[in-house]
């Protein structure tokens, strides 16, 4: 008898194929997880570091400082002004089922928070709510959270894990895009930091507006991250797209993202970016300097 089923007190069932919930292969190197270790990992594979998809309360959890999140916006809702159906199924339907299974808020969920005990905006998009996907309710919590940031000089930072534009809401969701950018600007103006922080996958409607414009632009390893995906482009351009194409690693040596950081890293690595900001504005000659991991030595004690 294996050994895991003695352990697991599986003895009755040893015929019976690998339990649910107790054990997970790794999608990337077929290694069989024992899915508590995998939890304890951040759900990253212990062999092959691929990072599994967290859902959004666990990422919300790994993020931010613990007990320092503060919600906005929760209850807005869709309407539908197209009365949009597919398949014979109401488009306020599937809201309605999909509100019911993940949660209020649509896809995407705004708070205050503190970071490394640094408060901040952030926003985490909600892929489990109909892939992410931006419509009007994610296009206006997005545009609420930069204003927040901007009436109370906090940064911004942005989660990204979305299939595009909801079309659902066909243009008003295309309109997202621009209404997302425009507040973003206003951010800028202000001299507001927004971080942003693509995960797999980031594309569609999104990558090509508010995701890709962060000041620092951080990417979990392997995000798929790209506007249309890889089979549209080689039939539009008809070449073979290079090995890695839209991956994290890839956009990096291009130049189309600032880090790719392990999930891991990523609360430490912008807690950093978040000190290396305050101190910019407490001193303008340090915006001249460079965020490199150095830069985590030197003691801050001097505010
Ligand atoms: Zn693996």
């Amino acid at each position: 008898m294996a050994w895991w089923s003695r352990t697991q007190g599986l003895a009755a069932e040893p015929k019976k194929s690998v339990p649910k919930g107790i054990w997970i292969k790794c999608e990337r190197c077929n290694a069989t997880l024992y899915e508590a270790d995998l939890d304890a990992n951040q759900r990253v594979c212990t062999s092959c570091n691929h990072h599994f998809r967290v859902g959004t309360e666990d990422r919300i959890a790994l993020s931010i400082d613990e007990g320092s999140w503060q919600e906005h916006d929760r209850p807005l809702e869709s309407t539908d002004p197209l009365g949009f159906r597919v398949d014979g199924k109401k488009y306020v339907d599937q809201v309605k089922n999909t509100t019911k299974k993940v949660g209020p808020g649509d896809a995407y969920r705004a708070g205050s928070a503190t970071i490394g005990g640094i408060p901040v905006e952030v926003g985490f998009f909600v892929f489990e709510f109909m892939g992410g996907s931006m419509g009007s309710v994610v296009g206006e919590k997005i545009a609420r959270q930069f204003e927040r940031a901007i009436a109370h000089r906090r940064p911004a930072i942005m989660f990204c894990a979305s299939g595009g534009a909801r079309m659902q809401e066909g243009v008003l969701s295309l309109m997202q895009m621009a209404k997302t950018s425009a507040a973003r600007s206003r951010l800028r103006e202000s001299r507001i930091p927004y971080i942003s922080v693509l995960l797999h996958p980031t594309t569609g409607g999104v990558a090509a507006s508010v995701a890709m414009l962060g000041d620092i632009i951080i990417a979990e390893p392997d995000a798929l991250i790209g506007f249309a995906g890889p089979r549209v482009i080689e039939q539009t351009i008809r070449q073979q797209l290079p090995p890695g194409f839209q991956r994290s690693e890839f956009l990096l040596e291009h130049g189309m993202v600032d880090l790719v950081v392990s999930r891991k890293d990523l609360r430490s690595t912008l807690a950093r970016s978040l000190r290396w900001f305050e101190r910019g504005r407490h001193d303008p000659e340090h915006r001249t300097g460079t965020l490199t991991p150095d830069a985590e030595a030197e003691p801050s004690a001097a505010d």
